[in-house]
Order: C-alpha cells, then sequence, then structure tokens
C-alpha cells in the first residue's frame, strides 16, 4: 500500500535520515522505536510532506513520485490518504471538540457541514468522547484533547494514519486512555504507522516493529523478533535501557 525507498533528509549540515526503506501493508500497525534523535518524527512528517525529503521516493496506491520534486497535486493526494496524530494535538484552541474534528472534512474535503458533522460525532462517539462534542480543548485534559486529535484523523477515513509520539506529552496516568483508543482502532484493521516509546503497545499491537538509530533502519521484524530474539547488538543495547 504504502512504499517509501532510500529517504535521505538533513538540516544543514546534520544528516538525519540516511536512506530509509520501508514499506507498508494495508491492515498493518507498525511501529517505529529508537533512542531520541534517531529521525523517527522527521521520516514520519517527510511521509506526508510536512518536511521535504532529500531523496527518495514513495509508491503510494496508485501514485508514485519523487520525495523531492513531488508537484504540488501529487502532494495533496497524498496528504488526502493520510491523516496525522501529533504529539501535541494541535487543536484549535478557538474551536469546539466537534468543530475541530469536522474542520478538515469542511475545509480539506469540501463536505457539506451537515455531513461533516454526522461524521466527527460517530468519530467522538468512537473514541469515548460523545459527552464532549461542546468542550473547547482548555476544557478538555491532555487524554480528551488526544482523543479529538485521534478523531479528528479517524474521521477522515485515510488510507493510513501516522502517530507521531501521540502519548509523550500526556501525565502518565493519562496514557493509558489513549492507547486504549489507539488498540481500539487497530483492531478495526486501520492501517497505522506509531512512533512511540511505549514498548507495550509495540509488543501487544504491532504486527511490525522497527527500530532505528542514526537515521537508518537498524533491524526489523515481528515484535518477538524485536523484543525476544533481536539480532542486532545495537538493539539489544536499546532494549536493555528501556525495558
Ligand atoms: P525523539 O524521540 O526525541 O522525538 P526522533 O527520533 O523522533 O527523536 P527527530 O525528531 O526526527 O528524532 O529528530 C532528529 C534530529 O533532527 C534531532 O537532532 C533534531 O534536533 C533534528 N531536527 C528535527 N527537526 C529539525 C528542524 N526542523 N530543523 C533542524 N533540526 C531538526
Amino acid at each position: 500500500m504504502l512504499e517509501i525507498k532510500n529517504i535521505h533528509k538533513s538540516f544543514g549540515k546534520n544528516e538525519i535520515l540516511k536512506g530509509v526503506d520501508l514499506k507498508i501493508d494495508k491492515g498493518d500497525v507498525v511501529v517505529i522505536l529508537g533512542p531520541s534523535g534517531s529521525g523517527k518524527t522527521t521520516l514520519l512528517r517527510c511521509i506526508n510532506f510536512l518536511e521535504r525529503a532529500d531523496q527518495g521516493t514513495a509508491s503510494f496506491g496508485e501514485i508514485n513520485v519523487d520525495l523531492k520534486g513531488a508537484s504540488k497535486k501529487d502532494v495533496l493526494s497524498i496528504r488526502k490518504k493520510t491523516a496525522f496524530v501529533f504529539q501535541n494535538y494541535n487543536l484549535f484552541n478557538n474551536k469546539t471538540a466537534l468543530e475541530n474534528v469536522a474542520e478538515g472534512l469542511i475545509i480539506g474535503r469540501k463536505m457539506p457541514k451537515q455531513q461533516a458533522y454526522e461524521i466527527s460525532k460517530s468519530a467522538l462517539d468512537k473514541v469515548g468522547l460523545s459527552e464532549k462534542y461542546d468542550s473547547y480543548p482548555s476544557q478538555l485534559s491532555g487524554g480528551q484533547q488526544q482523543r479529538v486529535g485521534i478523531a479528528r484523523a479517524v474521521a477522515l477515513n485515510p488510507d493510513i494514519i501516522l502517530f507521531d509520539e501521540p502519548t509523550s506529552a500526556l501525565d502518565p496516568e493519562l496514557v493509558g486512555e489513549v492507547l486504549q483508543v489507539m488498540k481500539d482502532i487497530a483492531k478495526e484493521g486501520t492501517t497505522m504507522l506509531v512512533v512511540t516509546h511505549e514498548m507495550g503497545f509495540a509488543k501487544d499491537v504491532a504486527n511490525k516493529v522497527i527500530f532505528m538509530d542514526g537515521g537508518v533502519i537498524v533491524e526489523e521484524g515481528s515484535p518477538h523478533d524485536i523484543f525476544v530474539t533481536p539480532k542486532e547488538e545495537r538493539t539489544r543495547r536499546f532494549l536493555r535501557r528501556v525495558l
């Protein structure tokens, strides 16, 4: 469904991604693990053009693009196939939960308001926020705000949802509710690419785990491959530190 080849990205002289390949099939839940600064977030942001890669190609269904030179039209087509869940939620503070979810449908997808609100309500119901349609972000906990962020992604019905450390900004007691929602939507067959430090989620929910370090994929495989029988010393060292 999505295949990325040889992606490179530098910031100034700092080469952050040094030739990463990635293949994601429909229904996959792929978790990317790795130490801070290894390029995980940058990889995710390059996939939907929040950052422009310096080199690499992407095949996304029928769309084949050169990541560096992709036209505006291709960028928009790929963005339509993806939705992004941000570490810091990225909600509009002056809009209610419902308006936040509906915004992308009304503005981005040009959907009639009434239809957008119906879809947005069922997305909010799905993440357990049916009582909070009219609440503003400031009236919601961090966990609830992130669930609005997930509802916004779900409402777009994308081919894949990209999660960028979705629980990193949360107080520890709020992490569980967000992971549960992610688990629920994974169970429904949603294709997901998740950057996270939550090892439990990676073990229980992912069907594929990627370990990145220093801008390259060091090792990838099933959760069992990575957590129980890692082949690379760098992977073992990382896991010793985090488990
Ligand atoms: P973390 O787990 O800490 O979020 P990460 O693996 O997701 O780390 P990235 O966020 O991709 O790592 O960052 C990799 C490196 O790229 C870091 O050293 C970061 O400072 C640098 N970097 C990221 N974005 C930019 C930018 N816009 N300008 C300059 N440097 C950047």
